[in-house]
């Protein structure tokens, strides 16, 4: 039988191995700190946003688990082209997998359900939304790093 766990696994694994978007972005229009203190995740996400409200571009810095560079390199592909309440609602989405019981068969979500099985571990969950609290942070303007709690 084909596991789809093993899939998911694998999805995490090569954003683990390979993150996206990681690199720094000059002049971004949107930027904030994250800080995971449970696990020790810390990242720096990047966010180009237009006069439109369109997010034209996303990266992130950092060092952390593999849990959490995944999801920042998920994250950060997927935030590509959308619109700034089309990120905060995702983020609400995402929230309800990983810590709800909603079904993880959302297909808009695509492969960030890679991070469902999170679910299961609570720790894990801060290391999951890190990146997604981070970039709340960053559309808000906050200034103080944003931390999982
Ligand atoms: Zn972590």
């Amino acid at each position: 039988m084909f596991d789809l766990r093993d899939l998911y696994q694998e999805v995490i694994i090569d954003h683990n191995r390979n993150p996206r978007n990681f690199r720094v972005i000059e002049h971004p229009s949107h930027q904030a700190e994250g800080y995971n203190p449970l696990c020790g995740d810390r990242l720096t996400l990047y966010l180009q946003v237009d006069k439109d409200g369109v997010i034209q571009d996303a990266s992130f810095q950092g060092v952390g688990c593999a849990i959490s560079v995944a999801s920042a390199s998920m994250m950060t592909d997927y935030l590509r082209g959308k619109s700034v309440p089309e990120a905060k609602r995702l983020f609400e989405k995402f929230h309800a997998v990983v810590t709800e019981d909603m079904p993880p068969e959302d297909a808009e979500l695509g492969k960030l359900i890679a991070l469902a099985g999170v679910k299961d571990f609570p720790a894990r969950v801060k290391c999951a939304t890190l990146c997604w609290h981070t970039m709340q942070a960053a559309l808000n303007g906050d200034e103080s790093p944003a931390k999982t709690e």
